[in-house]
C-alpha cells in the first residue's frame, strides 16, 4: 500500500489527517506488530495460549499506559487515538488486540470517558482519588487489566442487571458469582467486573451496576474451564468465580451509579472492539494482494494475479475495506458523550459494517487465493477463524445492533404501542 507523508505505511484505519502523536504511535504500533506480534501469532493460536511476550513488548513500549492521562504518568492518548492504534495492533495479531482493548478500556473509560459523564462533585473527588491508585498499578507497576463482563445471562447485553453481586461491608465489598468468557484469565494483575450492590431484600437493579478491580491474588476468586474455541485462541478467555471475594472501596473502578450513567451517555464506549476486527480485514487484504503477486515470503513465487476473476475479487475487498475504514475512522472522530440521534445510528452502522465486513473479507480472501493459501503454516486461516469472532461480542453483537437501529429508528424514546 502507498505511504502518507510521515509514515512508511498506510495505517489500518486508511489516510488521514494524523496528528503528530498519532502518527509516532501509529509508527510504533506497525514496527511492534510487523517485528513481533505478526511472527508469533501462529504460536498463541496452535496453543490457545496467551501472549505473554507481546504484553512484555506492549509494556515495555509504554503501551499498557496508551489511554492514562499524560497528568498520571501515562502517553495520554484519547478515544479516537486508541482506536486507531488498536487497528493496527489487530493487522498482526488479532488476540493481543482484543485483550489490550480489555487492558486498555480499564483506563479509557475510568479516564477521558469518565470525565464526559455526570457525576457529582463528591463522586468526581472520589473518583479522582481512586483512579489514580489504578493509573499508579498500570504507570509504575506495568499492571495489567481483564474486563470481564459476560456471564451467559441477559445482563451482558444490557438487558438485566449482573448476576455477579457486591454487597456493601465495612471498609469495602463482598463480591459472590461467576463470570464467562473472561480474556486475560490467569494473564491479568486485577479482573474489572461489573456486578450489582446486593441491597439485601431490594429487587435487583441494574441502575445499581459497580464496576470494581479484582485483584488476581484474592482469597475466594477462581478461574476455571476449558478455552478450546474457533478463534480468538490467544484471548484464554475462561470462567471466573467469586466466592466471598472481599475487595476495598479503593478498587471502585467508578463510583456508585455512575458505569450506568457511562452506558447510557457514552455509547461509543462499546464500539471498541471493532479496531481489532478492522486490523483483522487489512490483514486479510494485505495478504491477498501479497499472495497473489506471488510475493508471500517463503512461498513459490507464482503470481495468480492475472485471472480476470481475482482481480475483480481484489476489487471487491478494497471497496469493503474501503468502506469500513471509511465509517469507522467517521464514527471514531466524532465520538462524544450525548451523540446525536444520527451518530449513534452511525455508530451502530460501523459496528455492523465492521464486524461482519471482517469475516467478509477473510472469506473472500480464501476463495480468492484458492487451497494452497489456508494451509496452516499461512495465516490466512486463522485470520478466517478469527474474524468470525467479532459479531458475537456482547452487548453489540450483529444481531443486537439490527435490534436496535430497527428499533430506534421506528420508535422515539418513551414511544409504545397501544
Ligand atoms: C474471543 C472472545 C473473547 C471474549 N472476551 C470477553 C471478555 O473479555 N469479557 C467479556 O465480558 N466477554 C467476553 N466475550 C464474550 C462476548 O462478549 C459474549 O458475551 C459472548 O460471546 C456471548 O456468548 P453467549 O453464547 O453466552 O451468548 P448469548 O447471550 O447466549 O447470546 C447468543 C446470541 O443471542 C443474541 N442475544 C443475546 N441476548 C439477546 C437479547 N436480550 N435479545 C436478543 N438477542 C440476544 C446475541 O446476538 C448473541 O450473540 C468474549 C467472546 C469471545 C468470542
Amino acid at each position: 500500500m502507498d505511504a502518507l507523508p510521515g509514515l512508511a505505511f498506510t495505517p489500518a484505519v486508511g489516510d488521514h489527517a494524523f496528528s503528530a502523536k498519532q502518527r509516532a504511535l501509529l509508527a510504533q504500533a506497525n514496527e511492534l506488530g510487523r517485528e513481533r506480534f505478526a511472527p508469533r501469532a501462529a504460536q498463541w493460536d496452535e496453543e490457545a495460549s496467551f501472549p505473554f511476550a507481546n504484553y512484555e513488548d506492549l509494556r515495555n513500549a509504554g503501551f499498557l499506559k496508551l489511554c492514562v492521562p499524560e497528568s498520571a504518568g501515562g502517553l495520554g492518548a484519547d478515544y479516537a487515538t486508541y482506536m486507531m492504534v488498536a487497528a493496527e495492533i489487530g493487522r498482526f495479531c488479532g488476540a493481543t488486540a482484543l485483550t489490550y482493548n480489555m487492558h486498555i478500556c480499564s483506563t479509557m473509560w475510568t479516564g477521558v470517558l469518565a470525565d464526559g459523564i455526570p457525576m457529582t462533585e463528591t463522586q468526581r473527588a472520589e473518583h479522582a482519588q481512586r483512579r489514580a491508585l489504578h493509573f499508579r498499578r498500570v504507570v509504575q507497576d506495568g499492571a495489567v487489566y481483564a474486563q470481564p463482563f459476560s456471564e451467559g445471562s441477559a445482563a451482558a447485553a444490557g438487558r438485566a442487571p449482573f448476576g455477579t453481586t457486591a454487597r456493601k461491608v465495612e471498609g469495602g465489598w463482598l463480591v459472590n458469582g461467576r463470570k464467562i468468557f473472561a480474556s486475560l484469565s490467569g494473564a491479568a494483575d486485577y479482573y474489572g467486573v461489573l456486578c450489582t450492590e446486593d441491597k439485601g431484600d431490594e429487587k435487583p437493579d441494574a441502575r445499581d451496576t459497580l464496576y470494581l478491580a479484582v485483584p488476581a491474588t484474592s482469597p475466594g476468586f477462581a478461574i476455571s474451564g476449558d478455552w478450546n474455541p474457533l478463534g480468538m485462541r490467544g484471548t484464554v478467555s475462561r470462567n471466573l468465580s467469586f466466592k466471598d471475594v472481599f475487595v476495598s472501596d479503593d478498587e471502585q473502578l467508578m463510583p456508585r451509579g455512575v458505569y450506568f450513567k457511562g452506558a447510557q451517555t457514552w455509547p461509543a464506549m462499546f464500539f471498541t472492539l471493532a479496531p481489532t476486527y478492522l486490523g483483522v480485514a487489512n490483514a486479510a487484504y494485505d495478504f491477498t494482494v501479497q499472495y497473489l503477486r506471488g510475493e508471500v515470503p517463503g512461498e513459490p513465487p507464482v503470481k495468480r494475479r492475472m485471472y480476470p476473476t481475482k482481480q475483480v475479487a481484489v476489487a471487491q475487498m478494497r471497496i469493503q475495506l474501503e468502506q469500513m475504514r471509511s465509517i469507522f475512522l467517521r464514527s471514531v472522530l466524532e465520538a462524544r458523550p450525548n451523540p446525536s440521534k444520527d451518530e449513534r445510528m452511525r455508530l451502530y452502522a460501523a459496528q455492523y459494517t465492521v464486524m461482519e465486513g471482517a469475516n467478509d473479507i477473510a472469506r473472500l480472501a480464501i476463495r480468492t487465493c484458492g487451497g494452497q493459501s489456508m494451509m496452516k503454516h499461512l495465516p490466512l486461516e486463522r485470520l478466517y477463524r478469527d474474524s468470525r469472532c467479532g459479531s458475537l461480542m456482547l452487548p453489540w453483537t450483529a444481531e443486537l445492533v439490527l435490534d436496535r437501529m430497527g428499533r430506534e429508528t421506528l420508535y422515539e424514546a418513551g414511544e409504545k404501542d397501544e
